[in-house]
């Protein structure tokens, strides 16, 4: 991964919202994303994140900055695919369009730029927006990366075997379900289904143990023919960019359903997604050593390589919150109640792109891979209540006096993320949000 001038942290904007410590989008995150005002019948489009406003590319587009003097032709195309919602256009133009696009916005909405004038027409603010899942999603496929995840899991289900012998060797998945998908802002009715509760026979009722899980979303840029698998060297040329996935699981249907196949009506019901896609290019300084114990096996070759070694982790950190019905009429900000880091996984995503593709099977541009709940090392690490409760055994006591063994109706949760790097501006990923609402009568 190399660094450019985009890079760059001495570089301001002329929007000062930018330019504040505390944004999650300066000048050199530069996030991708579809949205229109809230509340009206504009078309979506596409717009990037700039400090507390979206540039409207579509409207950018229109005034012909993208045509001016010193734009590359290659971002001029770029700037017209990525105004078109959803993205897959952009997304399927590869990684030589995201990143002739990325420095032309840099140094479009640099301080000292010759269009500040024409670009402030452009803007709209977020506080304003509302907005669209940024691609259509053909596919969806969960892994299981962390495996201080898969092993406080196993241990639940079974205490002396906690981590199954597959685990290091390759990266564990399934196929979710795209149809569900929704971006920050999803509502959700509490889900029925099948479970065992406390008789010998199972009921149908409301889930009694719904939760949520901490992960990354990984969208595909351009896919690879059936038949063909993408290299561990190319893989990251595949991926557009990372958002912030939660995946809700109702963990009573789901240790009823899942034996022996994998996830189900425990986890298909809902997915909430952030809306904005923080590229490869943006991630580039925070990358760190992917390593794994002395102990643990190698991996084996396609999954093995020096630039993975030394560089294919990303140190991002990772936070869910939670603001309980009380909470939010009472005016309390949400409580952070997990922490962790994205650096902890055990696969990278280049790993689990070359993996998926190893038996020939074809991604497609706008495809959306999570990397599985993103545990930590440490127990208040853990991305899921499940792990946090110990299965619901002993419950989490709130700021508010409230208690959660699992999440109740009303409740809403957040996940965001963010890099750090002294030296560097932070940059952020934006918010997830969804609430749980009460069963359907
Ligand atoms: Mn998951």
């Amino acid at each position: 991964m190399m660094l450019d001038e985009t890079h760059d942290p001495r570089l301001g904007s002329w929007l000062e919202s930018a330019n504040t410590p505390a944004t999650d989008f300066p000048l050199q995150n530069l996030p991708f994303g579809v949205f229109r005002r809230a509340g009206s019948d504009e078309s979506f489009r596409g717009g990037v994140a700039i400090g507390d406003q979206i540039l409207d590319l579509s409207a950018a587009v229109r005034t012909g900055v993208f045509g001016a003097g010193g734009v590359a032709p290659a971002a001029f195309q770029a700037a017209e695919a990525a105004a078109v919602a959803p993205l897959n256009g952009f997304m399927a133009a590869g990684a030589h369009a995201w990143s002739a696009l990325r420095l032309a916005l840099s140094r479009l909405l640099r301080l000292g730029s010759a269009q500040e004038m024409a670009l402030r027409g452009c803007l709209v603010a977020q506080s304003q927006a509302e907005y669209g899942l940024p691609a259509h999603i053909g596919d969806y496929t969960d892994f299981y990366s962390s495996i201080y995840h898969a092993t406080a899991v196993g241990r639940l289900f079974r205490p002396d075997q906690p981590l199954l012998p597959n685990y290091r060797w390759l990266p564990v998945a399934y196929h979710g379900r795209s149809s569900s998908i929704g971006v920050s802002g999803q509502q959700f009715p509490r889900p029925y289904g099948q479970a065992l509760r406390g008789e010998p026979a199972p009921t149908v009722g409301p889930s009694q143990r719904l939760d949520y899980e901490l992960e990354l979303g990984v969208f595909i840029g351009p896919g690879n023919p059936p038949g063909h698998r993408i290299p561990l060297a190319a893989a990251e040329r595949h991926v557009f960019g990372l958002c912030l996935l939660n995946d809700w699981s109702a963990r009573d249907l789901q240790a009823w359903e899942a034996q022996p196949l994998g996830p189900f009506q425990g986890k298909n019901f809902a997915t909430t997604i952030s809306p904005w896609i923080v590229t490869l290019d943006a991630l580039a300084p925070y990358r760190v050593p992917w390593e794994r114990p002395a102990q643990d096996p190698a991996p084996l070759a396609y999954l093995d390589s020096a630039d993975v070694r030394a560089a294919g982790a990303i140190d991002i950190e990772l936070e869910v919150r939670l603001q309980s019905n009380l909470m939010h009429a009472r005016g309390e900000e949400p409580e952070p109640v997990s922490r962790s880091n994205f650096k902890h996984a055990y696969w990278t995503i280049a790993q689990m792109v070359t993996h998926h593709t190893l038996n020939g099977c074809n991604l497609r541009t706008g495809d959306l891979l999570g990397t599985g709940t993103q545990s930590g090392p440490q127990p208040e690490q853990a991305g899921s209540l499940l792990e946090l409760t110990h299965g619901g055994k002993q419950p989490l006591t709130l700021a508010s006096g409230e208690q959660r063994r699992f999440l109740e109706d009303g409740d809403r949760v957040s996940l965001r993320a963010w890099c750090t790097r002294p030296g560097l501006p932070r940059i952020g990923f934006g918010e997830a949000i969804g609430r749980v609402l009460p069963a359907e009568a």
